[in-house]
């Protein structure tokens, strides 16, 4: 009676969950743990949103609106990708999710059928291969390792490229690497991209105004104008703006698929929530200068946790260029054994003894498609990330 449908059987539950589990069960037992697995900055909500989602409620703004977004947010929207990314978008071609990921998630349900492929760069953010699974089509991975510096190169989108493929994916800066492209790496992508012309592109640009040392975002409408009638350009409120709990995610495309999009949101969710919309309004149009602070505190932890990193021997951390994770390399661990005795044989095992014996919790590489590695997020105080990067030196130097 209660088994799961066949899409759900499909789909893994995250592998993320069982590290946070054990985090939680050892801090409950009183161990002092300090965890880095978090997806979403430690900042809060910059005031002046909080006070135009108050004035919506006060003004009655909380009843249904258009099923993919208020006019006034999709202008909103359309003044953003102008401004930031020079793209010129209409209203009618914006959409507006309760989040990044069901907007992902409707373009896929809009597009996928059964036997259709999805390209996807692995390491890759965990729900891009369980969407794509869930609306009956196949992940493809295109491998983007440590030795590429985690960028997917031409040649391996070129390979994993085949005649079913309905998506490719492309997310900078990355999660979970924090890797980002320049114009030219996506001119590079975008050459392979030109000749095949039944694929849809999306670009996950979450984490666009999360980067460092002067590095210049790009995004791939902007930089092949050949592509722009089939790519989808996602981003969201919810990283830049410190935005996770109020759920908008939003992207621009061809009309066509946007409207698909409005379709399956007036038969699931309906719209986003009203004062949610209201707040990234006051979000997008508004002042940005939070943005600036906030990046330099996090370059400023990135570049001291990659300092100590350096003293971890088994641990290759190439720096990252934006959002707020690093991602670690543990290959030169595999086939040692940790001081408290566990031999090391995966990724797994190297997360669950950093966690067990020196209470450090970061997500393993395997939940990200990359087998010896690990994520950590710096979204954290300064304190307890000094005091985790100590520990997990300590804990590679020990292995032996
Ligand atoms: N895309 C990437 C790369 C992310 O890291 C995340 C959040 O972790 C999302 C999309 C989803 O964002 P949202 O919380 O708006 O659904």
């Amino acid at each position: 009676l209660l088994r799961a449908s066949e899409a759900l059987s499909r789909v893994k539950p995250s592998a993320t969950i069982a590290v946070s589990q054990k985090a939680r069960q050892l801090k409950a037992d009183g161990k002092d743990v300090i965890g880095l697995g978090a997806g979403e900055p430690d900042f809060d909500t910059p005031d002046h949103i909080k006070e135009a989602a108050i004035n919506a409620i006060r003004s009655g703004q909380t009843k249904y609106t258009n099923v993919d977004g208020l006019p006034e947010l999709k202008e909103a929207i359309c003044a953003k990708f102008k401004r930031d990314n020079g793209l010129d978008y209409a209203p009618a071609q914006v959409n507006v999710s309760p989040g990044g990921k069901p907007v992902i998630y409707n373009a896929f349900l809009a597009t996928l059928n059964p036997g259709d492929e999805v390209v996807i760069p692995a390491p890759y953010w965990v729900s891009y291969p369980e969407m794509a699974l869930l609306c009956g089509a196949e992940p493809v991975f295109a491998s983007a390792g440590v030795e590429d510096g985690f960028k997917l190169t031409p040649e391996a989108l070129e390979a994993a490229i085949t005649p079913r493929t309905r998506w490719v994916i492309l997310n900078s800066p990355s999660n979970p690497t924090g890797v980002a492209y320049t114009a030219d790496d996506l001119k590079a992508l975008a050459a392979v991209l030109e000749r095949h012309p039944q694929v849809l592109i999306l670009t996950d640009d979450m984490y666009e105004h999360i980067v460092y040392d002067g590095f210049e975002f790009a995004t791939l409408a902007q930089v092949a104008p050949n592509l722009y009638d089939r790519t989808l350009t996602m981003n969201g409120v919810s990283k830049a703006y410190a935005m996770t709990g109020w759920r908008i995610g939003y992207a621009a495309g061809p009309e066509k698929l946007i409207k698909a999009m409005a379709k399956v949101m007036s038969q699931t969710t309906s719209n986003p929530c009203s004062i949610s919309q209201w707040a990234s309004v006051a979000a997008l149009n508004g002042d940005h200068g939070f943005l600036k602070p906030r990046n330099a505190a996090f370059k400023a932890r990135r570049d001291s946790m990659l300092d100590k990193l350096k003293h971890a021997p088994g641990l290759i951390a190439p720096t990252p260029e934006g959002a707020f994770y690093i991602f670690a390399d543990c290959g030169g661990l595999i086939g040692k054994t940790s001081q408290g005795g566990q031999f090391l044989k995966s990724d797994l095992d190297v997360c669950d003894a950093l966690l067990t014996e020196e209470g450090v919790a970061v997500v393993p590489g395997t939940a990200f498609g990359a087998s010896a590695g690990f994520r950590l997020s710096y979204a954290t105080d300064d304190a307890a990330l000094e005091e985790a990067g100590k520990r997990i030196v300590r804990f590679c130097q020990a292995a032996a």
